[in-house]
């Protein structure tokens, strides 16, 4: 067992991710402050009051902190796929974050790894434009709001598809700013201020993301999920709005490599 003492605290045991001993410790004393049953988080499946609301606008889970655009995925992989049921799976997370980790944990069937440049929270370093990582090796693979800061997106893109299994499945997520994908260069500072809005955001994605997924090589699905859900219940379960599903599947029949 290591113990590392650099924050965030965690401890690793060579048996799935790492363990946050403070993050779960606090967790808990949240968990019991904002006791109640007027929302529900679908990532770590527990009730509270309220969620937390934090400066950025987002409500997050008192419990594993998860934001709206996370508690979306974990719904969606409840109901609508086999995630972490029937069968053995590996699943790639690119820049993790501890409610997704901690959702993924909770499946025993599911061989969870994270990556990414330099986050304390990821299991291995590396870099998204070339992962140090076999051809055809995750059934799943996860990221959300990083290509905006990639320079050279279609290779990280080339790279996840590279690693997905044939037949495995990526969800990737990026903040759609317009309708047409612009970069940063191509914009006047007034264009980049109204529509990149944060300054380390590269490009603003269009709604056109998915022609970009699929010149990678994916088969897209672009799932507007949380249309299925009433006003009444996108509260209670703190949903995204703002977000679609872009589901995208390396084709079965594709060369692993
Ligand atoms: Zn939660």
């Amino acid at each position: 067992m290591r113990v590392r003492l650099s924050r965030p605290v965690r401890i690793e045991n060579g048996q799935g991710p790492p363990r946050y001993p403070v993050k779960e410790a606090l967790g808990s004393a949240r968990t019991l402050i904002f006791k109640g049953d007027r929302v529900m988080c679908s990532c770590c499946g527990l009730s509270f009051r309220h969620f937390l609301f934090s400066p950025y606008g987002s409500a997050r889970c008192p419990r594993c902190l998860s934001f709206e655009r996370y508690r979306l995925l974990c719904r969606w992989l409840s109901d609508e796929t086999d995630f972490g049921r029937g069968r053995a799976v590996r699943a790639l997370d690119i820049a993790p974050t501890w409610a997704f980790q901690e959702f993924c944990r909770s499946f025993p069937l599911v061989d969870y790894l994270s990556v990414d440049i330099a986050s304390p929270m990821a299991m291995r370093h590396m870099d998204i434009r070339g992962l140090d990582l076999p051809s055809g090796e995750f059934d799943w693979l996860f990221c959300y709001h990083v290509l905006e800061h990639v320079d050279d997106d279609e290779k990280a893109l080339s790279e996840m598809f590279r690693v997905l299994k044939p037949g495995g499945t990526a969800v990737i997520s990026v903040p759609i700013r317009c309708d047409v994908t612009v970069e940063r260069s191509e914009l006047t500072g007034q264009e980049a201020e109204d529509i990149l809005t944060y300054e380390d955001h590269i490009r603003g994605y269009g709604r056109d993301f998915d022609s970009l997924l699929e010149r990678a090589g994916f088969s897209v699905d672009v799932v507007p999920f949380v249309e299925r859900f009433s006003e009444a219940d996108v509260g209670r379960l703190g949903l995204d709005v703002t977000e679609d599903l872009y589901v995208s599947r390396k084709p079965a029949g594709h060369p692993a490599s």
